[in-house]
């Protein structure tokens, strides 16, 4: 028996806006960053779980985790993982917190660390990698891991399970295929991010060709003329013929008609999706736009969103409305693995293919486990796995692509147990001497502008 007897909370934040590194059309400059609650326990086992910010307010989900992971202190792991999904429920009970949210914002993104946490705990006792446990669930055992309050009128637990239950047969050679690495074919943003220079998007793009990457993502949106230039290179680069498929991200700039019109624009450059048109919580705005781009004189565009969807209720209601192409649920902006769990289903149900989001510090690690837990046990469709080769030396068992598919993991846990060191490299604001935020490097962000 192990009980949980403690927590810290960890504010990591790595220096990425000085090389524009994941710069976007909304976000100029981000500083990559990881809030963390790590798990103490009367055992030889820790727990790790994360939430990805992009810098400043990362210390503001540090503290709501600090007011979520008491709710389990003193508890027992066992009896926390009986019942999965009363605990998940539990944890989004305390009324006054949920004032706060309810099921959204910096509580719910506290709440995927902590529940991410809890799962990695339980995995390492198991001695098993996070998507495995899963994958040895029986389909009742998979249902009970899921609060099913909001979403019955879209699926109910005796649907899941059939569904389930529908795919069982093939389960054990998926599972070999996973353990071959060959469950989630990958695909890259590295080229695309906006601040880079259009000889910088042209080598990176190359390289990726080279590297046997079939799916590229570039950003857009912040000037239609530089988007078709970039886009054309893009194409220079992977071809329109060759098998390899473009993606585009705006990252919510828009408003719905110029979504409309921006991308009947860049339709020529044959984009499998645009990915966040505009506000993630526009339901309708989505349906619209993905209404109005299934036609366009040079095909139809897809609709993708999700890294800022909130909870399953939004999933919910964009599948509904006939709003998706592709859905990209984040592995700790919902409220942790089971909450993952329930859109899993909902896709499923809906027929669409998910794709979690994976551009930021410590996601692939966590979603490499989401995508195989998809194939070997929900859609059994193969998708792909957005994969972005920055900062994964900080971690001690790292995410990592080989011939085009992720390499699955295979360690006990959930991916993401950062080093000891680089957590106090980049802690903020950190220790005089040990950290680079105390350095004079530092000032440059620190006394930069906020808004570029
Ligand atoms: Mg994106």
């Amino acid at each position: 028996m192990v009980q949980i007897t403690g927590f810290t909370t960890r504010d990591v934040r790595f220096p990425t806006s000085l090389d524009k590194t994941g710069s976007d059309a909304m976000n100029a400059a981000g500083d990559y960053s990881a809030a963390y609650c790590i798990l103490s326990t009367d055992s030889e086992f820790q727990g790790h779980g994360m939430t990805f910010t992009i810098g400043r307010g990362n210390e503001i989900v540090c503290a709501a985790i600090s007011l979520v992971a008491p709710l389990i202190e003193g508890k027992d792991l066992d009896e926390l993982t009986a019942d999965w999904g009363k605990t998940w429920r539990y944890l989004v009970s305390d009324s006054q917190l949920r004032w706060i949210g309810p099921e959204k914002g910096v509580i719910h993104l506290a709440l995927g660390a902590v529940v991410n946490a809890l799962w990695d705990l339980w995995a390492k006792t198991l001695g098993k990698p996070v998507w495995r446990i899963v994958a040895d669930m029986t389909p009742e055992e998979f249902v009970r891991c899921i609060d099913f309050r909001y979403i019955t009128d879209a699926i109910t637990p005796e649907e899941a399970l059939s569904m389930l239950k529908e795919i069982e047969a093939g389960k054990q050679d998926r599972i070999k295929e996973a353990e071959a690495s060959q469950a989630v074919p990958a695909y890259t943003t590295s080229a695309g991010w906006l601040g880079y220079s259009e000889e910088k998007l042209k080598k990176l793009l190359e390289e990726s060709v080279a590297q046997g990457y079939k799916h590229f993502k570039l950003k857009v949106g912040a000037n239609v003329e530089d988007d078709k230039r970039r886009l054309r290179i893009a194409r220079e680069a992977i071809g329109y013929d060759k098998g390899n498929i473009l993606m585009v991200d705006a990252n919510q700039v828009w408003s719905v008609p110029e979504a409309i019109t921006w991308m009947n624009e860049l339709a020529e450059f044959k984009p499998w999706f645009i990915e966040e048109p505009t506000s993630p919580d526009d339901i309708l705005g989505h349906a619209a736009i993905r209404k109005a781009l299934s036609n366009t004189p040079h095909g139809a565009i897809g609709v993708a969103t999700g890294e800022m969807c909130q909870n399953r209720v939004v999933f919910k209601q964009l599948l509904q409305a006939g709003a998706l192409t592709v859905l990209q649920a984040d592995a700790c902006r919902v409220g942790g693995v089971n909450e993952v769990l329930a859109i899993l289903l909902l896709a499923r149900k809906f027929n669409v293919p998910i794709v979690p989001h994976s551009g930021g510090v410590g996601l692939p690690e966590y979603t490499q486990h989401l995508s195989t837990i998809d194939y070997v046990v929900v859609s059994g469709k193969k998708s792909v796995l957005e994969y972005v080769d920055h900062l994964h030396e900080h971690f001690v068992h790292p995410s990592s692509v080989k011939d085009g598919y992720y390499v699955t993991p295979m360690e006990p846990g959930y991916s993401v147990e950062m080093k000891p060191e680089s957590m106090d490299q980049f802690a903020y604001p950190g220790e005089e001497g040990k950290s680079w935020w105390r350095s004079q490097e530092a000032r440059v962000i620190l006394d930069g502008p906020r808004v570029v």
